[in-house]
């Protein structure tokens, strides 16, 4: 249980509410800011503005998903008001407490950093990519779907990358009977892709490997799919870029090849927004109770 430690949320959208739920179940003191026009009503939670006095007790603050902006701007789909996170405000957590958010930009790694805060990014966890990736297999059905007009079953999918994502990815397509090829670097990584049942090649062959491909997935935050790979590939097929901004696809050729490509950032929160919520809820609970020493709590 989370009780006598007061946990504040600046900001967020609809995964937000799972994590304030299970605070609240778990009997933390919770406040929130930025969230005036929240519709449910959860109990005994404090609304209150962002003020200097505001932060001056909280053991953890919880930003959004995506934390601030550069200018330390948070998002809040609950409020109209704008709401610009400073030093001023921040330099008021107590030494002991945290912040966590999903990813930080450097504008909160700097602010963090000066005034020694400690600042946990938790998509950067093993556990909530590898939870994470489950929703984004299913977004990444729901494009390749929406997007084409032939089954994914007996078609060919190449999947860049055996990380967190593109082994779920893979995995998901090859149960839905694709036949699908996987690109590594490290021979630990081809053999296990060959372990797996998949087919693996080295990206020094990917210019070679795309023929005949119906579907193509990116994991890899670099630019692989090159205009050279592109030209390669037949007019039917389907990029979808996985990789965080600006993905890994050569997007001007591709689109001058008449290859859709398409980048698409975010899926859990798009077509999972409750079960990406209860990722966030059961990690950031379970550090939270680690931050305070109690091992024993509520999962
Ligand atoms: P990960 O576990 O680190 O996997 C990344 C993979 O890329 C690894 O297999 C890595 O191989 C490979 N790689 C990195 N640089 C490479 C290069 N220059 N050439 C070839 N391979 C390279 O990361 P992840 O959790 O799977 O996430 C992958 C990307 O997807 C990230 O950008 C992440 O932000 C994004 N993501 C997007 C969504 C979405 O909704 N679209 C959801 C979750 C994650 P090595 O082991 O050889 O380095």
């Amino acid at each position: 249980m989370l009780t006598g430690i007061h946990i504040a949320f600046i900001g967020g959208d609809a995964r937000q509410l799972e994590v304030i739920k299970k605070c609240v179940k778990m009997d933390a003191t919770v406040t929130l800011i930025g969230f005036d026009n929240l519709d449910s009503k959860f109990q005994g939670v404090h609304l209150k503005e962002l003020s200097e006095e505001v932060l001056n007790d909280v053991d953890a603050l919880m930003l959004p998903i995506v934390g601030t902006d550069e200018e330390g701007n948070v998002e809040s789909i609950f409020s109209q008001n704008t709401i610009k996170l400073t030093e001023n405000y921040l330099s008021n957590l107590p030494k002991t407490s945290r912040v966590y958010t999903g990813m930080a930009k450097p504008y909160l790694k700097k602010m963090c950093s000066d005034l020694q805060v400690e600042l946990v990014e938790l998509l950067d966890r093993d556990e909530v990519a590898i939870y994470n990736s489950i929703p984004t297999a299913e977004g990444t059905i729901m494009m390749a779907i929406q997007n084409t007009d032939f089954t994914i079953h007996d078609s060919n999918v190449v999947v860049l990358g055996f990380g967190r994502t593109g082994i779920t990815v893979a995995r998901a397509f090859q149960g839905l009977g694709a036949h699908v090829r996987v690109a590594a670097r490290k021979p630990e990584h081809i053999a296990r892709i060959y372990e797996m049942g998949f087919k693996p090649f080295h990206f020094d062959d990917l210019d070679k490997q795309v023929h005949d491909v119906d579907f193509l997935f990116n994991t890899v935050p670099h630019m692989v799919v090159t205009a050279k790979v592109i030209a390669n590939m037949p007019h039917q097929a389907l990029i979808i870029d996985l990789a965080s901004k600006p993905g890994g696809t050569d997007f001007r050729y591709a689109e001058k090849r008449g290859i859709k490509a398409l980048l698409a950032p975010g899926l859990p929160g798009i077509v999972a927004p409750k079960t990406a919520g209860i990722i966030i809820a059961n990690v950031l609970t379970r550090l939270i109770l680690d931050q305070f020493g109690n091992q024993g709590g509520e999962q």
